[in-house]
């Protein structure tokens, strides 16, 4: 049982704003992470603030260039998007990856990033597509890279009174081709080990001419591997690099050794991650 937490349920952006202002709130969207951190008592809330009841941070759209992602949009609602499936199917690939069906009926991309764990499977492929995260507050809206978001390990730039609103990125062309891989200690239902989220674009002369790759799990958080990056940017791909690709990305991780890997077993699960992902997008792809 939850220790007597206040709980309340505004039905307004502005109403939970004002209920943010207060020092003792926090909010709540899906609860998959915040409730049982509350039962293990890792965490002391007073008052929660439900953000389910808000229209306003439900919304997936999507114009000729850009994708935004309200906040309180579920694992199963991006899942369950014509727009993503058709314009972006590399978030929907992580998604897929998330728990069991009913984390990803509760959990949100809102809880992911305020979670803030270097493990998150919806991290990754949102660094890759440079997205932005948009914060409201009762002094406005801020707009910022989701790279300097995130700061450690549970913790993010979002200051008391704030919110995520939504996050939003360019849609990649539609040339581009992109995976997500993640390796955990089973099949299903586990926290990764490592993840990555690969987006290539690569001309007719065989020249990669832009690559995103961003891993999880290896470093305090999600963070693009922009050294390994600069490999194959540029060059025409071709086997010949494919092992020395692999060695920069383990290199250039900081992983740590945790209850899940060893920091050893992570390095080289991101460099096999790599060289799976690389094989299956520059060589199998249509
Ligand atoms: C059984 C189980 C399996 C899981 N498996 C996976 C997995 O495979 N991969 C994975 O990535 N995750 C997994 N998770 C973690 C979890 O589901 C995700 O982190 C989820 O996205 C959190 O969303 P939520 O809405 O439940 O967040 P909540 O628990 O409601 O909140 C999480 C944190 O974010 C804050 N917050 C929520 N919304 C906002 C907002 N709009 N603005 C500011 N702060 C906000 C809360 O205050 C809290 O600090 C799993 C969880 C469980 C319980």
């Amino acid at each position: 049982m939850l220790e007597a937490v206040g709980f309340c349920s505004p039905r307004t952006l502005k109403d939970a704003l004002d209920a943010l202002s207060n020092r003792q709130c926090r909010p709540i969207a899906g609860g998959t992470d915040l409730v049982p951190a509350i039962r293990a008592g890792r965490l002391v809330v007073a008052q929660l603030v439900d953000l389910g009841r808000l229209d306003e941070l439900r919304f997936i759209r999507v114009d000729e260039s850009q994708i935004e992602i309200g906040a309180t949009t579920t694992y199963q609602g991006l899942i369950e998007s014509e727009a993503l499936n058709d314009r972006c199917p590399l978030i929907i690939e992580a998604a897929r990856m998330v728990g069991a069906q009913q984390t990803r009926n509760r959990g949100t991309v809102g809880g992911s990033l305020g979670n803030a764990s270097p493990a998150a499977d919806l991290l990754p492929p949102l660094l890759a597509l440079d997205a932005e995260v948009s914060l409201v507050s009762g002094r406005g809206e801020r707009v910022l890279p989701l790279a300097c978001f995130l700061l450690g390990p549970g913790t993010t730039v979002i200051e008391q009174g704030e919110l995520i609103h939504h996050i939003r990125f360019t849609l990649p062309p539609q040339s581009a081709r992109g995976t997500f891989r993640k390796l955990g200690r089973r099949a299903g239902m586990a926290c990764a080990v490592a993840n990555l989220a690969l987006l290539v674009q690569q001309g007719a002369d065989g020249v990669v001419t832009d690559i995103r790759l961003a891993v999880g799990a290896v470093a305090p958080t999600a963070i693009r591997l922009r050294q390994t990056e600069l490999i194959l940017k540029d060059h025409v791909w071709s086997r010949a690099v494919l092992n020395r690709t692999c060695q920069a990305a383990s290199s250039e991780c900081t992983p740590i050794d945790d209850v899940r890997a060893s920091a050893r077993y992570r390095r080289r699960a991101v460099a096999a991650l790599l060289k799976q992902a690389l094989l299956g997008v520059l060589e199998e792809a249509p």
